[in-house]
């Protein structure tokens, strides 16, 4: 039997996501599957299939549903690829990276958010997300390289330790680079000592704060 909240996501995925054109059946499912309705504080849980990112507390947000759909779509990731997230935030993107198959690793600075994901994605079903407390521009160099790396707040640039942290056998790292109120979703894809990058679309995104970002 679906519930109000699953048929909610159902809508969700429907209306916000598939119709603007995100195809892959691994990311649809995904976002299907996740509750994102428990990923989000308790005061905003009747807007968490809306179209819009949300306030999960310390000044930070959860993304719009489509952008994390697009940019994950974006990753070309699957299942067993090793995938680094920076900015962790809720725990949501990792949990729909988990949900594919990826084995996770994620990165938050905020010591409270990132207790608050662990213990939220653990108590999902989501315990084998590496939830690290640090500072994310400088990436996770003891679980590199990466397949995939989805940074989900806005820099200046794109870090040179997320570019070196890439596998050169093939990656792509997906991150919104421009002004700290708006930026422009980059996709950099890895080949050997090769990288191209691609413009995806304009977004807005919470500033990256760090050694490598503001
Ligand atoms: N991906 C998150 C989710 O699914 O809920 C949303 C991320 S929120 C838009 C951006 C997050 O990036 C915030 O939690 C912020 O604290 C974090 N952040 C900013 N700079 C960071 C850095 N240098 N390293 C790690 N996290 C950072």
């Amino acid at each position: 039997m679906s519930d109000a909240w699953t048929r909610r996501r159902e809508r969700m995925v429907r209306t916000q996501i598939e119709a603007r054109g995100v195809r892959d059946p691994n990311v649809l499912a995904a976002l299907a599957a996740v509750p994102r309705h428990a990923f989000v504080p308790e005061a905003v849980r009747s807007l968490a299939y809306d179209d819009c990112p949300l306030p999960i507390g310390g000044g930070q947000t959860i993304s719009q549903p489509y952008m994390v759909a697009l940019m994950t779509e974006a990753l070309g990731v699957g299942p067993g690829d090793r995938v680094l997230e920076v900015g962790t935030g809720s725990g949501y993107q990792a949990a729909i990276l988990a949900e594919m198959g990826c084995r996770v690793h994620t990165v938050e600075r905020d010591p409270a958010l990132a207790e608050a994901a662990a213990q939220r994605l653990a108590r999902l079903g989501y315990g084998q997300v590496s939830v690290h407390q640090g500072d994310g521009t400088l990436g996770w160099p003891d679980a590199a390289p990466y397949r995939g790396v989805v940074v989900t707040a806005g820099g200046p640039r794109v870090p040179g330790p997320l570019r070196d942290q890439l596998d050169p056998g093939g990656a792509t790292l997906v991150m919104p680079v421009g002004g700290r109120g708006l930026q422009e979703l980059l996709g950099v894809t890895r080949r050997g000592s090769r990288f191209s990058t691609e413009k995806l679309g304009g977004c807005r995104f919470v500033p990256l704060v760090g050694e490598e970002g503001w």
